[in-house]
């Protein structure tokens, strides 16, 4: 599978605006990495970043090639793609083996995604990937029930054909992962949805916020959820762009806080810890 620089967890950047309706970008295609074409589409927690997938048969390349946003990101993308679960272990010693970097490097980035609250540091013990509580959970929930509706609201006031035609983008996406029933894509892609209204929403401090708020969703999902289950219903992010579309705000928020409930119901309280091979996770990213 390809990877772009975008994915779930990484859109805390306003990307600008994709300007004209060319071929819709699909992300197994073959797109020159250049203006990563991709970014616009996929707004959870990625930075936009532009350096294409390395195959894995490249794992012990220099140093250089490994850059930390690439670390960041491949970590970052695994556990949105649910390859990586709540609670793993991240070994500063194993990661720096498989991305062929330094501790200190290795260090460096876990520094980072604790700073954004995918990463929990404890002294002696090391790094691990955040296992938000229930409670967390439920305040996750109930931040997002405030947030997206005010998000809606200043999306649709600020409403242009090319945000809609966005949004349809988006769509596209997801519809095409489900077809292709590319489970890993669905997840990061219903996530990214999210983020992706609140960046057009234009306003910045809402757009940083709803990323925080995805990534620890995508966390809560992976933790409470069933692992096939997809956090978001398709027809659900339908309905609620067709309202965007419509200028029907009242609609909008409604659908949304209706989306957001199922998600909620949709969770369990059965977590599972289970021991990981870090090797495994990464050998076929
Ligand atoms: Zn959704």
């Amino acid at each position: 599978m390809h990877r772009h620089g975008d994915h779930c967890g990484h859109a805390s950047r306003i990307s600008p605006l994709r300007r004209g309706a060319g071929a819709s970008p699909r992300p197994d295609s073959a797109q020159p990495a250049a203006a990563d074409p991709l970014s616009v589409l996929t707004s959870c927690p990625m930075p936009p970043r532009s350096s294409p997938r390395k195959p894995a048969t490249a794992s012990r390349r220099l140093e250089r090639e490994n850059t930390n946003d690439d670390i960041y990101e491949r970590i970052y993308v695994a556990i949105l793609e649910h390859r990586l679960h709540p609670g793993t272990k991240l070994g500063e010693e194993k990661l720096a083996e498989i991305f062929g970097v330094s501790r200190a490097r290795v260090r460096e980035v876990l520094a980072r995604l604790a700073h954004e609250q995918i990463v929990e540091l404890y002294p002696q013990r090391g790094a691990f990937v955040a296992k938000p509580s229930t409670e967390q959970a439920l305040d996750v929930f109930e931040a997002r029930r405030l947030i997206e509706p005010a998000v809606l609201r200043r999306l649709i006031e600020t409403l242009t054909p090319e945000k809609v035609a966005r949004l349809r983008q988006h769509q596209e996406l997801e519809l095409d992962a489900r077809r292709r029933d590319d489970k890993r894509a669905v997840v990061r892609l219903s996530g990214e949805f999210h983020t992706l209204a609140a960046e057009l929403a234009g306003n910045s401090a809402l757009a940083r916020t709803m990323r925080e708020l995805s990534t620890l969703t995508c966390l809560i999902i992976v933790l409470y959820d069933a692992p096939t289950a997809s956090s978001c219903r398709a027809d659900e992010h339908s309905e609620i762009v067709e309202a965007i579309a419509r200028r029907d705000s009242a609609r909008a928020e409604k659908l949304m806080l209706e989306h957001l409930d199922h998600i909620e119901q949709s969770l369990r309280l059965d977590a599972n810890a289970e021991d990981v091979d870090l090797e495994a996770v990464f050998r076929e990213d």
